[in-house]
């Protein structure tokens, strides 16, 4: 039997081999929608768009310690169809302050806007949180960090095309909120994002407080209280 090593070999090199074609932004694992509760919908056609470009938000709601992101999701999608008319959240993306991402709209569809701006092209990414009264968690930053560069793998848009909705809506919004948008302006949120796309390992330091800017942090879970001893 001289050919039996061989064989032998040949389901090890098949276990190393995904290993070495890999991806260098690995998909982040994400919330399906089904799982987080949203209905299925349909999308009107003339929203129909290329996917390009990943334009960043914060919620602009403060983050309350404790809340479930899923309910935010259901609820987002209530307003969404109920009050505004639109056929689903505004967001392909939602990162929740534990560090989970949610799937909101079909990628392939452009999203709905408040404001000004023509958003044919943009993928939505949401973080949640209020990031003028709060500041963001270094667990967000971090899934934010890998939802984006995947998706700018996926997009093959180039890390420093990554806009922000002040950006595109100049006068309009303070979105994604100055605690947040520190990290894109200074450059940090794009290295780690192209480390990410290398496959190296993503460190983004969490910055100390801003002058005049928020002090608490969007925590995803409230402060344990010590409990109080029966005697
Ligand atoms: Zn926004």
């Amino acid at each position: 039997m001289p050919d039996a090593p061989a064989r032998w070999l040949l389901p090890a090199l098949l276990l190393v081999a995904p290993a070495v074609l890999a991806e260098p932004a690995p998909a982040p694992s994400i919330v399906m929608r089904e799982r987080w509760g949203g209905e299925e919908v349909e999308y009107p056609e003339a929203l129909r768009h290329e996917p390009a470009t990943v334009l960043l938000h914060h919620a602009g709601v403060a983050w309350r310690a404790g809340a479930d992101p899923a309910a935010s999701m259901r609820g987002l999608l209530r307003f969404s169809r109920e009050e505004k008319g639109w056929p689903d959240v505004p967001y392909h993306f939602v990162v929740a302050p534990d560090g989970r991402i949610f799937e909101g709209r079909d990628l392939r569809y452009a999203p709905d806007t408040n404001t000004s701006f023509d958003p044919t092209g943009y993928v939505n990414v949401e973080l949640l949180g209020n990031f003028e009264e709060q500041r963001v968690n270094a667990t967000q930053l971090d899934a934010a960090v890998r939802v984006v560069a995947w998706l700018a793998d996926r997009l093959e848009m180039p890390t420093a095309d990554l806009a922000t909705h002040a950006g595109v809506a100049p006068g309009q919004t303070s979105c994604p909120g100055a605690d947040f948008l520190r990290y894109l302006d200074g450059g940090s949120f794009h290295a780690a994002v192209d480390a990410a796309r290398a496959g190296e390992p993503v460190e983004i330091e969490v910055l100390p407080p801003l002058p005049d800017g928020p002090q608490a942090f969007a925590e995803a879970e409230e402060p344990a209280v010590p409990k109080r001893s029966a005697n």
